[in-house]
């Protein structure tokens, strides 16, 4: 037996309760894994909640993020004892996920942890700090270098936000950072930020082509935002997108796309390809400071993640949730 969060759909409602399961509903897979952490991130708040349809199968355990040790194995990639994480292919939206003592699952989906992380560090990254990795990525490949001038990182003192600033600033890049909470600024400076900004200067719709303030910026927010950081971003410079916290739209216009030439980037961390997925912990590995993201980061027990769904989609939460499934 083990214990997971558990999703009903009940007359087009989400139920979601603490549930005692049986290992033999666990869905088919060839690697089962004992969890020692997952995380509630923005989409797992959407799924606890209900309020945005990402369950596509029920009932389900949600928990997009996880980490633990390998208890079976039918897999040539992986053995009892190994360390590893998951996230993305579905898992916790179409496929039973993190929030649970145990899981079963795809080897394909499981990546092993890198030496230097534990179960824990890596869930204090989880799928935020991966997609933070993605979009400097991104970023780099398109040429952006530190001598190129700032980077705008937007939902800051999010989950994402706050580890792409941590990641940027070991790089060596300035980073200005854009917040709801000015009051967080010197959490945001711990982190690396070189200047805080009000994200209401940004939140409207503004010019269609702005003063060339960023050499590449990291969009979290969708919505008039990104419409401002792509008209506020400088001649070739770039920016990386991935999330819709203010919004889905994107009111824009062609100018900065042919006058400034700039680059829009969407990133996806849902289906990236295993080889993406790879360099990215890798980079982890090497160009994140853990310490840093462990000290913003609250572990909580299993029974705290239903109500810290609705916390995260409110942006009450500061920095990282981790959830300790066997507490
Ligand atoms: P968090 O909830 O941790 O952070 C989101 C941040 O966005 C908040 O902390 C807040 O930052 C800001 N924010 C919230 N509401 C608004 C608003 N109405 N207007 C402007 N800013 C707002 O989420 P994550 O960091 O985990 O994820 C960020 C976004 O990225 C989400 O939309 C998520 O769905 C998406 N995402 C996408 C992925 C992909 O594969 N493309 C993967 C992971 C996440 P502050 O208080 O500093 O203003």
């Amino acid at each position: 037996m083990f214990r997971a969060v558990y999703l009903e759909q009940i007359d087009s409602v989400t139920h979601a309760r603490v549930e005692t399961l049986s290992e033999e509903r666990l869905p088919e897979g060839d690697v089962s894994v004992d969890i020692d952490f997952s995380t509630i991130n923005y989409k797992d708040g959407l799924a606890i909640t209900g309020r945005f349809p990402v369950v596509r199968k029920w009932p389900m355990i949600p928990g997009i993020d996880l980490a633990g040790t390998v208890s079976a194995s039918s897999s040539e990639r992986f053995k009892p004892g190994d360390k590893v994480l998951a996230n993305g292919y579905g898992i916790g939206d179409i496929h039973w996920g993190g929030l649970a003592q145990k899981a079963r699952l795809n080897s394909e989906w499981l990546l092993p942890i890198p030496a230097n992380f534990s179960t824990r560090n890596a869930m204090s990254i989880g799928t935020a700090g991966y997609t933070a990795m993605l979009c400097i990525l991104a970023l780099e490949k398109h040429g952006l270098r530190p001598a190129h001038g700032p980077i705008l990182v937007t939902g800051a003192a999010g989950g994402v936000g706050s580890i792409a600033i941590a990641i940027l600033a070991k790089l060596g890049f300035e980073v200005t950072a854009s917040t709801g909470r000015l009051s967080e600024a010197g959490y945001l400076k711990s982190l690396g930020a070189t200047e805080v900004i009000d994200r209401a200067t940004l939140s409207s719709a503004g010019e269609m082509l702005g003063a060339e303030t960023w050499a590449g910026a990291i969009d979290t927010v969708g919505s008039a935002t990104l419409a401002n950081v792509c008209a506020m971003t400088q001649y070739r410079g770039a920016v990386a997108a991935c999330g819709l916290a203010q919004g889905l739209d994107f009111p824009t216009t062609v100018l900065p796309f042919i006058l400034r030439n700039i680059a829009l980037y969407g990133i996806d961390s849902v289906m990236a390809p295993y080889a993406v997925r790879v360099e990215a912990w890798s980079r982890l590995s090497l160009d994140l400071d853990v310490s840093k993201i462990d000290a913003v980061t609250q572990v909580l027990g299993l029974d705290e993640a239903i109500p810290t769904g609705s916390k995260v989609l409110s942006g009450e939460i500061r920095g990282r949730v981790v959830i300790d499934v066997n507490n």
